[in-house]
């Protein structure tokens, strides 16, 4: 299938690694052009250089990329700024950081939650506000959100995810329903399940500390309870996240698209 979006500008956050350089390998297979961001400028570069040597056999689109925080107003000056990127006129954005860490809410004060809201709410809410109208205007636009599955049933140990990702979770829901969608601008969250990612090791070993079991145990463990017994593939990610941005995907706004090998057990 085409999708429609060959030639087409993205904005992918998050995306020298995991699943935002997933969601960006796959809009390249499209011929989006397409600006990286993450922090670290080494490993940023390294990922767009894998993306150049796959745009060859999808009509060559850019692939350029800009070391920035995206969670901080400076990073997002400095990502519209640059001469590495075109300006404001997006016409896909896909939003994505870490993930704020793990504890116990005893140990979170003010500022751990205003982190975590930074991170995982206001962000995709600034990008949204600094390009939607954009979008309207010119007649398209796809904003795709990497939340979590945490939205629908709470992590124990990310209670500073579940909150954060909620409250996104909340906006968009009102915002993606505004003049927005008819003017061909949707916008819908992805929530993740269980990844194969530098991320996803991280967390489980956290949850995991104390009890003398090795990764690979505590993985197994993982994979036994996902109906599909393995952990998603970063690139499957992309694809349904290059699927949101599709021509095909413009009666699709609003909603909060679940990846997780059947994980969540409820019936909606
Ligand atoms: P990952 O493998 O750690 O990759 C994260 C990527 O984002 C890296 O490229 C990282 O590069 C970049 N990044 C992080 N913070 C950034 C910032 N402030 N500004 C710009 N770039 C930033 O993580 P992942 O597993 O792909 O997870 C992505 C998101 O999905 C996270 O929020 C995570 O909590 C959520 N999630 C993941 C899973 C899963 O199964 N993997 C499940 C549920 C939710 P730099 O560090 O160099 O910036």
């Amino acid at each position: 299938m085409d999708f429609g979006i060959a030639g087409k500008w993205a904005l992918v956050c998050g995306a020298s690694k995991g699943l935002g350089f997933g969601c960006a390998h796959a809009l390249v297979r499209e011929g989006v052009n397409v600006v990286l961001v993450a922090r670290t400028a080494g490993p940023l570069e390294a990922a767009a250089e894998q993306l150049r040597a796959e745009a060859a056999v999808a009509g060559n689109p850019q692939v350029l990329c800009v070391a920035a925080d995206i969670t901080t107003e400076e990073g997002r000056a400095t990502v519209f700024a640059s001469p590495q990127g075109p300006g404001v006129d997006y016409d896909i954005c896909v939003t994505n950081a870490a993930g704020p860490p793990p504890g116990n809410f005893r140990d979170w004060d003010r500022q751990a939650w205003l982190n975590a809201l930074d991170g995982n709410m206001l962000t995709p809410i600034a990008l949204i506000r600094a390009m939607a109208d954009g979008m309207a205007k010119r007649g398209f636009g796809r904003i795709v959100n990497i939340t979590s599955v945490a939205v629908k049933a709470p992590i124990g140990n990310l209670g500073l995810s579940n909150g954060a990702r909620s409250g996104l979770t909340g906006f968009v829901a009102g915002v993606a329903r505004s003049d927005l969608a008819a003017r061909n601008v949707t916008i819908n969250n992805l929530l993740p399940g269980y990844f194969s990612t530098e991320r996803l090791r991280a967390t489980i070993e956290h949850a995991g500390s104390g009890t003398g079991e090795t990764l690979d145990t505590l993985l197994e463990r993982q994979c036994a309870t996902i109906p599909a017994r393995r952990l998603g593939d970063p690139q499957e990610f992309g694809e349904i996240c290059a699927f949101l941005c599709s021509r095909q995907a413009s009666y699709i706004t609003g909603q909060n698209i679940l990846a997780d090998g059947g994980a969540y057990p409820g019936t909606f």
